[in-house]
């Protein structure tokens, strides 16, 4: 339990610093999201500590490109999903490649495998793309 109130504790400072918070929240939809007008990202508490740091610096990618204005039309609420859709997979690739950096940097101990990486994250970025398509 202390350790998993420490990483909470860490990573609530570590939003800080790129001026965000962070909520932890069992009943999440999924394992992490953010919310640019709120600056919150909200993290899924029932997952593995390992789960959780990493859904936490992949939202802190899309949460910090989004204040750099970078992959703008992907990040803007009223730009269709299926438009984004396009661009999707590169972006969530690179929030990936941004996430890997920084838990490597502040939780070395962590071994995890980019969510989207090789054709098994591609399909999952896919089948997320018909999910949201569905709601749309
Ligand atoms: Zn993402």
């Amino acid at each position: 339990m202390f350790v998993k109130l420490q990483m909470m504790n860490e990573l609530k400072n570590i939003a800080q610093v790129y001026g965000a918070k962070v909520q932890f929240q069992p009943s999440l939809e999924c394992a992490g999201r953010f919310d640019l007008v709120e600056k919150i990202i909200r993290i899924n508490s029932s997952y593995s500590r390992e789960t959780q740091i990493y859904a936490f610096f992949h939202e802190l990618g899309h949460f910090h490109a989004c204040v750099k204005n970078k992959w703008r039309k992907y990040h803007d609420p009223a730009v269709p999903f299926s438009e984004k859709s396009k661009i999707g997979l590169k972006v969530e690739r690179a929030m990936d490649k941004f996430a890997v950096k920084k838990v490597k940097k502040y939780f070395p101990e962590v071994q995890i495998a980019p969510y989207y990486s090789g054709a098994a994250g591609k399909k999952r970025f896919y089948s997320f793309v018909d999910s949201v398509n569905e709601i749309d």
